[in-house]
């Protein structure tokens, strides 16, 4: 294989071509704006009122006006918890969970620290959340739940319908974080007992720097970012023209293939993920295998460093993940991998492939091979390994 095999899907995806050949205009000659009276304007804000219908079909909402354009899922993230928190400004307790993006995570561990309670649900050892617990954590004090729809690490797909149920009997609004499973699975939200919903564009072959939040019709919204009227006054700003008309293209091809996909790429996963256990002795699967995206799966080589799998898969020209986040050469382990108690010995061993629409089989293959002489050569460099083998509990405790 000459050329890059991108496996980190889940990171961002490749502007798919009829996206771009939509987007086009918008960057040359179709140059107006949309909130312009003149036709050369006017004409753009029908497009984007075009993008707007086209996001709403792949989210199933009950009418267009429910979204609003955003620059990103972390915008429509913070954009959604803040404005739960101007409308009900009396109630101090949010509830969330462990494994959230830090588009969630680290803007309700800054609420935390400016005088919120924030509940952080945990999840069992498959990295699935107890609905009892969350119905437990509900008071009269909470302002707002918010529940990712689909781990980006691990892929694991919450109960959403239920967890809404339970957050709905109480009268408290529910945000969904949905930017890892739009695209990829069936949303639908208007016979969910959804209140807000956050997604973004690159995560589905469009493009960078876009993203949408729905928002129920008769929620209080107040705007995040307060200026213009654009977007019926609830996100001021010039808008991204060329990248909403590309979201509103991804979104139509993702609704149009979302079946086949779901098929076709899930099989792709699994044949992937059968062959890699197969061939590495001490691997395993991160996450509920049965409650996961069809396009995710996150492996762990035990002793081994995923950091060093990635290295040498970059080698072959490999694209992959470990999952967590990193800074300048240290890695922090998976807080997802950790809140499931996954022990010390695989925590660091773990990496992610994500799959696409375009991963063709022979991309599949080229990784199935690649894959077992990494670790076998990093398996046998591991001190970890080395120390394990003498003695296993030596490695478990640390
Ligand atoms: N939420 C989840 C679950 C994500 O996976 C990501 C991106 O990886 C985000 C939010 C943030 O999206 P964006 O990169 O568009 O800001």
């Amino acid at each position: 294989m000459d050329s890059v095999v991108y496996f980190d899907n889940n990171a961002t995806t490749r502007i798919a071509p009829e996206v771009l050949a939509a987007m086009q205009p918008y960057l040359t000659e179709l140059y107006g704006n949309p909130s312009s009276i003149h036709r050369f304007g006017s004409d753009v804000g029908r497009k984007l009122q075009q993008a707007r219908e086209q996001v709403a079909t792949l989210l199933g909402a009950a009418d267009p006006l429910e979204i609003i354009f955003t620059s990103c899922g972390t915008e429509g993230d913070n954009a959604a918890i803040r404005a739960l928190l101007e409308a009900r400004p009396d109630k101090r307790h949010i509830v969330t969970t462990q494994v959230e993006h830090p588009a969630v995570m680290g803007l309700c561990q800054h609420l935390e620290k400016k005088g919120y309670r924030i509940t952080w649900l945990g999840v069992d050892s498959d990295g699935m959340l107890d609905p009892k617990e969350l119905k437990r954590a509900l008071s009269d004090d909470t302002a707002l739940v918010s529940i990712m729809w689909a781990n980006n690490e691990t892929g694991v797909v919450f109960p959403i319908k239920a967890i809404g149920e339970i957050v709905k009997a109480r009268g408290i609004p529910l945000h969904v974080d949905a930017v890892q499973a739009a695209g990829k699975v069936a949303l639908n939200v208007r016979g969910l007992p959804v209140d807000l919903l956050t997604i973004s564009a690159h995560k589905f072959h469009g493009p960078k720097g876009v993203g949408a939040l729905y928002v129920r019709r008769g929620i209080a919204f107040r705007p995040f970012l307060i200026g213009g009227h654009q977007e019926r006054g609830r996100r001021g700003g010039t808008e991204n023209v060329a990248g909403i008309v590309g979201m509103g293209a991804a979104a139509e091809l993702a609704s149009h293939h979302m079946e086949a996909d779901e098929t076709r790429v899930s099989e792709l996963r699994d044949r992937l993920e059968e062959s890699l256990l197969e061939s590495c002795p001490n691997s395993k699967v991160n996450g509920a295998r049965e409650k996961r995206l069809p396009n995710t799966l996150n492996l762990s080589f035990k002793y081994i460093e995923g950091e060093a799998v990635l290295v040498l898969l970059d080698q072959q020209g490999i694209c992959a993940s470990t999952g967590s986040a990193c800074t300048a050469g240290s890695s922090e382990p998976s807080h997802v991998l950790r809140a499931m108690g996954v022990p010390p010995d695989w925590l660091q061993g773990a990496v992610r492939f994500s799959l696409s629409r375009y991963t063709t089989a022979e991309e599949v293959d080229f990784v199935n091979q690649n894959v077992p002489p990494i670790v076998k050569r990093l398996g046998g460099l591991s001190a970890l390994g080395k120390i394990g083998k003498k003695n296993p509990a030596a490695t478990a405790a640390g």
